[in-house]
């Protein structure tokens, strides 16, 4: 049994993985600060006695006593991240120096949630971990983009100068239950569109193309990263190879929703990433893994979710 801290731990993902590691008997110690995630994703814990819920910013250092510490506070939604800028960008910063600070007091293994978003508008696809990427540093999802490369910095840095054991993972476009109501991602938002009978709002023409991975898949190779030898660090793409264009992903919602809504088209957002795809080689002969959730019967799954969620709101 281990003490695991988890940061952004009421969030979409986080909340998944703190019902994992609690299922695998670990003691979870689920930091937020409540920004985009809430007590909601994690109520079904309260009361657990392998639980607790610590309200709390990254930005400010804490002092815990844990074994291993999943990094995960940070807005993931566009939306979410670009509302305060400079919040995210201290969020990804500052939570990287503060959770690698207690790693490095405890000797406690960390691992980074990382984003494809480090690989920014790929001018190579799929994009392997080698790639060093193509990002703007001053657009308006830079925020987020040079956070997180600044961040994997840090990961690196804390390993060379003080044998930190880190773990950084690239983290491509997940989706599932959990996911907020009005999260702003493209699963998200084209579901509850489709349940409301509202209009689907592509952005651009649709051509561009993402690929999607179902939260359970995810949550299992981030718990596979964190078990692998302390010599390997990554980064390694965590993923689902399975590309699709996003007009096709709106189609394929109003189908499956039997939904009477139409496809509107919305302006691109700037520096909106054409291609994405992750080469998930490296976390097959690392982690033994790859995703088993075919998009079709996760988007089932998140449908049955989200149609709970607009029942009741
Ligand atoms: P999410 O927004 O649902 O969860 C993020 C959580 O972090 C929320 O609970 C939020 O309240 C919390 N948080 C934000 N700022 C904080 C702060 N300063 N202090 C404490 N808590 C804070 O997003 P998610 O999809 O669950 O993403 C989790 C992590 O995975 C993020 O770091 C994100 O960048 C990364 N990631 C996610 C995806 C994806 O597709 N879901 C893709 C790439 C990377
Ligand atoms: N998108 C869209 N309609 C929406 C939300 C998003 O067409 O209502 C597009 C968005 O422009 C991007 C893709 O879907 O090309 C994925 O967007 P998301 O915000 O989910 O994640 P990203 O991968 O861009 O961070």
């Amino acid at each position: 049994m281990k003490r695991i801290l988890i940061t952004g731990g009421a969030g979409f993902l986080g909340s998944h993985l703190c019902d994992r590691l609690i299922d695998t008997d670990n003691d979870v110690l689920c930091l937020d600060n409540f920004f985009t995630g809430s007590k909601e994703n994690v109520i079904h814990l309260i009361g657990n006695p392998r639980f607790e819920l610590i309200r709390h910013d990254i930005i400010n250092p804490i002092y815990l006593e844990v074994d291993e510490i999943y990094n995960l506070a940070c807005p993931a939604s566009p939306v979410h991240y670009q509302f305060n800028a400079i919040k995210t960008i201290k969020t990804n910063v500052m939570g990287a120096i503060n959770t690698l600070g207690m790693a490095k007091r405890l000797k406690a293994k960390i691992l980074q949630a990382s984003t494809s978003e480090v690989y920014g508008d790929p001018d190579v696809h799929p994009q392997r971990e080698d790639y060093w990427g193509r990002v703007n540093p001053i657009g308006i999802r830079s925020c987020y983009d040079e956070g997180k490369r600044a961040a994997e910095c840090l990961m690196m840095d804390y390993h060379r100068q003080n044998r930190v054991a880190v773990k950084i993972a690239r983290i491509f476009n997940t989706y599932g239950p959990r996911m907020a109501l009005h999260d702003g991602r493209v699963v998200s938002n084209f579901i509850v569109q489709a349940l409301r009978g509202e209009d689907i709002t592509v952005y651009g023409d649709g051509s561009q193309t993402r690929s999607f991975c179902f939260v359970d898949d995810l949550i299992e190779g981030l718990i596979r990263m964190m078990a692998t030898p302390d010599a390997f660090l990554g980064p390694v793409n965590i993923g689902n190879p399975d590309e699709f264009r996003i007009v096709d992903l709106a189609e394929m919602t109003i189908r499956m929703t039997n939904s009477p809504s139409k496809i509107v088209f919305r302006p691109l957002p700037q520096d909106d990433p054409l291609q994405r795809k992750p080469d998930i080689t490296l976390a097959g002969e690392m982690l033994g893994w790859k995703p088993t959730v075919p998009l079709e019967k996760g988007l089932k799954r998140t449908i049955e979710y989200f149609k709970q969620q607009v029942l009741t709101t």
